[in-house]
């Protein structure tokens, strides 16, 4: 592990309920300021909106808005596929929209995680409708694994942090119940957690 600056804070406490680390901070740190670099580049005459869906994203919303040197600007949308629980539902919610038009714009939706696709699917079908220049995603995980069906087995996102092994994971924006989101490192919970 070599998540210093947050070491002593992290040393027992909630970090206990997990069963290993498998992303420490340095390791997403270097990674996101990498995908940072892309969109400078792949962007470099644009205006692009970074879109964090909530609340997951917050932590890599952040981050990454930091490593992209383009006058950029911020919305945020929330939705729910999952209520309480560690399966997805297939359902998604729009709990809250954009605060402006995407018209025009080159939108990048910043994401903690693909797992089945479902939210991210419907999600782009949805922004694509309101006629931006362009739709991309930007996902720090990928679970390539438990894509469902074939339509949504490559769900096409432009940048991928990490494949992600097919385990309920938490950290970085990531919760269980609401919990575990501030921690700066990704972990796998000890069962016992949520059986
Ligand atoms: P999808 O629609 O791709 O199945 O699910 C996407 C959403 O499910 C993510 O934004 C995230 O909120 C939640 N999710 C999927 N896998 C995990 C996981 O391993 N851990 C946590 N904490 N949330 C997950």
């Amino acid at each position: 592990m070599t998540d210093e600056p947050y070491a002593e804070i992290w040393e027992g406490g909630l970090r206990n309920d997990l069963r290993e680390v498998i992303f420490d901070a340095k390791t997403i740190e270097s990674k996101v300021v990498e995908i940072g670099q892309r969109i400078t580049k792949d962007y470099a005459d644009k205006d692009p909106l970074m879109l964090g869906i909530l609340k997951g994203s917050y932590p890599f919303l952040a981050d990454l808005t930091r490593a992209v040197n383009l006058p950029l600007t911020v919305d945020f949308m929330a939705v729910s596929s999952y209520g309480a629980g560690t399966k997805s539902s297939g359902v998604v919610r729009i709990l809250k929209d954009l605060d402006r038009s995407i018209e025009g714009r080159h939108v990048i939706i910043v994401e903690d995680i693909i797992d089945t696709g479902l939210t991210l699917h419907y999600l782009r079908q949805t922004l694509r409708g309101r006629k931006p220049a362009s739709v991309e995603i930007a996902a720090l995980l990928d679970k390539k694994a438990v894509r469902k069906g074939k339509e949504l087995e490559d769900m096409g996102a432009r940048y991928v942090g990490f494949e992600c092994p097919d385990e309920f994971v938490v950290g970085y924006g990531l919760d269980y119940k609401g919990r575990y989101r501030n921690m700066p490192f990704i972990g796998v919970l000890r069962p016992e957690i949520y059986s």
